[in-house]
């Protein structure tokens, strides 16, 4: 995706009357869900022309073929044609869902999105994969393409819950973990109440968008943005069949000390890395109880991730801080050894 298409802006009104003059388009629906509404909507409406709101339910449950159903129904009762435009305004359920909407209605027209929350922002906004979940899987039927525009405004985050902007702030620390050692450094030394989201968003943004362009379909230096999510993932797929859910940020926080710890073990990280990256995640995030007879279910579920190859797990380690290789094969023994590790500072 081309740098200019991404904007980091504290004036999402006069980039989006810009953008909407440049793209030229015929009609324009907003996609909204029930919270974007109330909290992000009113911040741009008086910049918006003529146009339509679809709401949507909030949440992962609601990211599927029948919510689609009902937002292709609306464009469809609206009469859009395929020079229409569609404006994502939420966080990643409403990004990755509204794209795969927009460039599969009529064969694709355009959409931009505005991302509401930390995780949409420095995350799920950039790299182009768009999707919905299947049958209880994870982003199974989707396409990449990259949206006509991102306007990125941290102005959206002063209505987030606190437990969403932590959640997305894991994938913050990750950047700096995998890419760039000194503002890890700065980073570790600065209290959450203290950080610049213009700054934070900017460097995050940065780092994923060059990482992506390196390696856009995810064949080799991309996966290097799972770390932390091999581990994470499966422990968050196994919260949620139990019925206790935990955050993604809470699961991939996990997921780093545990893959962190593993790189220790592999002669990669020196103990003293181990321990700066667990000092300071524990000092954002509370850590997850995981009792040891949970270990093999959370196993037999990492066997199913879909970044692994025939029945080895795959994982991102930390070379050192600031750099990550990635397709480094786990096995089950090790992965244990790595939650047990986990565990006993719960
Ligand atoms: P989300 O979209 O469900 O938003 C979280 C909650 O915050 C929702 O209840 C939403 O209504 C509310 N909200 C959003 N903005 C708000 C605001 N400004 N003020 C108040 N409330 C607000 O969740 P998310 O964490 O943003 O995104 C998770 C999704 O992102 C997952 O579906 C995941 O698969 C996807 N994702 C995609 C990519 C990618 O590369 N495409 C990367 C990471 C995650």
């Amino acid at each position: 995706m081309s740098t200019n298409k991404v904007v980091i802006t504290e004036a999402v009104n006069q980039q989006l009357l810009c953008t909407l003059q440049e793209l030229k388009f015929t009609k324009l629906a907003v996609l909204v869900d029930e919270n974007t509404l109330i909290n992000c909507y009113p911040l741009i409406k008086e910049s918006l022309p003529d146009h339509c709101i679809i709401e949507i339910k909030s949440g992962e449950k609601f990211k599927t073929i029948e919510t689609c159903n009902h937002i292709w129904g609306r464009l469809t009762d609206e009469a859009f044609d395929r020079k229409s435009l569609m404006l994502n305004l939420g966080g990643g359920v409403i990004g990755d869902m509204g794209g795969f909407a927009a460039r599969t209605f009529k064969r694709g027209i355009k959409f931009i999105n505005i991302p509401t929350t930390l995780l949409a922002q420095v995350d799920a906004s950039i790299g182009g994969k768009l999707g919905i979940d299947f049958e209880g899987l994870k982003n199974h039927i989707g396409l990449f393409s990259d949206p006509d525009k991102v306007i990125i405004d941290p102005i959206f985050l002063e209505s987030l819950p606190h437990e969403e902007l932590i959640s997305g702030f894991a994938e913050v620390i990750k950047h700096n973990l995998i890419a760039d050692e000194s503002h890890w450094e700065e980073l570790k030394t600065q209290k959450l109440s203290d950080l610049n989201w213009l700054d934070v968003i900017k460097h995050s943004v940065a780092i994923k968008s060059r990482v992506v362009a390196s390696d856009p379909f995810e064949t080799g230096n991309r996966k290097t943005l799972n770390f932390g999510h091999t581990i994470g993932h499966a422990v968050e797929s196994f919260k949620m069949i139990i019925n206790k859910r935990i955050l993604h940020g809470e699961a991939v926080a996990l997921g780093m000390i545990s893959e962190s710890y593993l790189s220790y073990k592999k002669g990669l990280l020196s103990s003293k890395e181990l321990k700066s990256i667990e000092n300071y995640i524990d000092s954002v995030f509370t850590r997850i109880k995981i009792e040891p007879k949970e270990i093999n279910k959370i196993l037999d579920l990492m066997g199913q991730d879909k970044k692994n190859r025939g029945n080895r797990i795959l994982a991102a380690l930390l070379e050192k801080i600031g750099s990550a290789k990635w397709d480094v094969e786990l096995t089950r023994d090790e992965v244990r050894s790595s939650l047990l590790y986990y565990s006993s500072y719960t």
